[in-house]
């Protein structure tokens, strides 16, 4: 009797098997037919004349600046003007608008190559391309362009505002309201935002609120506000890393906001946050392949100049496989941040490799800036070298837009739909 059901049984789970192994399992990627394959280290000429001046002006203007940022935890106000003279405040908005035009390789490679030397200055940049232009580009109707683009193209730095205290993983149990006011003129926010990047220097806020919480996440509205409609900038967090780049408390206390003010339609807003923190999470990612990148550099030279043993340390073996380790890392992941870039701008599925490209790219920045610590030593340990700041400012890479275990539920949903 046993042993007849074990044979069913393993009858059953051969045909299961045979099917799960099929040719057609789990096939889901149509990749396109092109004429000549390329690599994916191919960049149009605008494209590397912006990495180019981008590392110039982060080399020449960010550098100075960074440890007295990091130590004051202020963002200098010069070197915002400067970011928003060079048209890095306005990458991907057209030029009818002020910006200047460019694609979204273009803001990934300027935030990868200003983390190389500031993460805490690439999150400023990272937030208001990524997130806040975007958002007015897409979805906002021509009259929201006319009025906010030109403003966050050259002069007025951007926030996101989605978490709030009660709402992180979990956005869309946002409790900030927007009540429609009887004369249908405007709605009147309240509510508190938590976590909010650039909101120290923010004049434009791009805010999420719920215009009817019985209809959950359904009633959930973006609506853009600039800050002398009444936003309250509340308590400055004190941080482990990204310290020049102010995250604040926001308090919203009967604000009125006219309803032309909202960007895309009423209820769609958690449509909109969906699909921009999607895409938002590849600026993520550039943040930080950027951040290891830039520790990597900065340990090695040394490595080959410290002498132990008779000879540089760099030269022993046991580092210099480290090294070789650490850089495959680098590469690896940005591969995957140019892939998932290329296929957002193809106009491709990418969630998944988003996901995976944030994700990865965390994991190998913070690997990359501890070892880099390490290389150097004791010399790594102090703030001397800036090391240890590409160090702590790794960590917000596994906690902001999604955390790490959000981005793998994303990749195992992907897994799940292909393979179950
Ligand atoms: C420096 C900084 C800047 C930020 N900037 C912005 C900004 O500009 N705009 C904005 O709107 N927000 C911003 N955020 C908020 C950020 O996106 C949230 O902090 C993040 O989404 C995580 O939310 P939480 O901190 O409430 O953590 P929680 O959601 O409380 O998570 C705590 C832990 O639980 C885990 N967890 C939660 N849910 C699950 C699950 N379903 N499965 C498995 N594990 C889970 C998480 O992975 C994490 O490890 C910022 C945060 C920081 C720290």
């Amino acid at each position: 009797m046993f042993a007849r059901s074990l044979r069913t049984a393993t009858r059953v789970s051969r045909v299961a098997n045979a099917r799960a192994f099929s040719a057609t399992a789990g096939r889901m990627n149509d990749y396109p037919t092109v004429e000549k394959g390329q690599s994916l280290w191919n960049f149009t000429e605008e494209e590397n004349m912006l990495r180019d001046s981008v590392k110039k002006f982060a080399d020449e203007v960010i550098q100075p600046r960074v440890r007295e940022m990091d130590e004051k935890e202020i963002m200098d106000p010069e070197l915002i003007q400067g970011l928003f003279d060079n048209g890095l405040m306005g990458i991907e908005i057209p030029e009818e608008y002020g910006g200047a035009g460019c694609s979204f390789t273009s803001a990934i490679i300027a935030v990868e190559e200003i983390s190389r030397v500031d993460p805490s200055v690439a999150v400023l940049v990272d937030v208001h391309n990524t997130l806040v232009n975007t958002v007015v580009r897409h979805h906002g109707s021509d009259a929201i362009k006319e009025k906010w683009l030109p403003g966050l193209a050259q002069e007025k730095v951007g926030s996101f505002c989605l978490t709030e205290p009660g709402a992180g993983s979990d956005a869309f149990g946002l409790q900030t309201t927007a009540k429609l006011d009887p004369s249908g003129d405007f709605y009147v926010l309240n509510g508190t935002k938590m976590w909010i990047s650039n909101s120290g220097e923010a004049e434009t806020f791009l805010v999420f609120a719920n215009v009817d919480p019985s209809k959950g996440y359904k009633g959930i509205t973006c609506f853009a506000v600039s800050k002398d409609m009444g936003v309250e900038i509340m308590k400055k967090e004190e941080k482990l890393g990204i310290r020049a780049s102010s995250t604040c408390v926001l308090n919203f206390d009967d604000i009125k906001v006219p309803k032309e003010n909202i960007v895309g339609e009423v209820g769609k807003g958690y449509k909109i946050a969906i699909q921009i923190l999607n895409e938002g999470r590849i600026g993520i990612a550039a943040q930080m392949i950027g951040l290891a990148q830039g520790a990597f550099e900065r340990a090695l030279p040394y490595t080959y100049q410290r002498k132990q043993f008779g000879k540089a340390v760099g030269d022993f073996q046991g580092m210099g496989f480290q090294f070789a380790d650490i850089h495959t890392q680098i590469e690896a992941a940005k591969l995957m941040t140019y892939n998932a870039a290329r296929l957002k701008e193809e106009g491709r599925e990418f969630t998944k490799e988003a996901a995976m490209a944030k994700y990865f790219a965390s994991v190998v920045a913070q690997r990359a800036a501890g070892s880099a610590i390490e290389w150097c030593g004791g010399v790594g340990f102090t703030r001397d070298t800036g090391i240890e700041k590409y160090w702590r400012d790794s960590k917000i890479g596994a906690i902001y837009e999604g955390t790490s275990n959000i981005q793998l539920e994303t990749i195992a949903k992907f897994l799940k739909k292909q393979y179950a």
